[in-house]
């Protein structure tokens, strides 16, 4: 059966924690910073002390954030895989409300790491609730909007979405995706 797949990036297919962290501790290496496997929660400003927030929002607000994420291992290779299956792929993405780099540098993102063929694949969307499809593989816990998804959500995979026990949805990463998905 032919799924119509939405792939989030941040957290996904672009390694939003790993960039944070490594400008982070250039930038500030007087500050405290958490490890990656101690994070709890989806906000990295909301974990780290609160009159750091202005220096936290400036490292992803920033020229060349976006841009310079590096990919996480084995999702760009899935996302052609699951093409060349001939799933419908979307990467769809949530800019920041500072969209100023943000938008610009997605796209460029997408050109840089996947090929321009993959521009015609990208949604950008406050609400991904409005967009129609079978599976969202998304990292944040709680993706509500204006719609009853018509996707199934799955979880991909984080040390910062782990701690919600009650949480039933699947869960996959990138080295578990083809058994999740595919049921292989
Ligand atoms: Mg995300």
């Amino acid at each position: 059966m032919i799924m119509r797949i939405l792939v989030d990036m941040d957290g996904v297919i672009a390694d939003f924690e790993g960039g944070f962290l490594q400008r982070w501790r250039d930038q500030h290496p007087d500050k405290s910073y958490i490890p990656i496997a101690d994070r709890r929660g989806f906000y990295i400003q909301a974990q780290y002390p609160e009159d750091y927030a202005p220096d936290v929002r400036a490292i992803f607000q920033a020229p060349g954030f976006f841009r310079d994420l590096p990919p996480i291992p084995g999702g760009l290779d899935a996302l052609r895989e699951l093409d060349a299956l001939d799933h419908e792929v979307f990467i769809c993405s949530s800019p920041l409300a500072h969209y100023h780099n943000c938008v610009l540098e997605k796209y460029l993102w997408v050109d840089d790491q996947l090929g321009p063929a993959w521009i015609e694949r990208v949604v950008l969307t406050r609400d991904k609730t409005l967009i129609h499809a079978d599976i969202l593989i998304d990292d944040r816990l709680q993706i509500v909007g204006r719609e009853a998804p018509t996707w199934e959500h799955i979880v991909y995979d984080q040390p910062y979405n782990r701690a919600d026990t009650g949480d039933l949805k699947r869960r996959l990463t990138w080295e578990t995706w083809r058994a999740v998905l595919l049921g292989e």
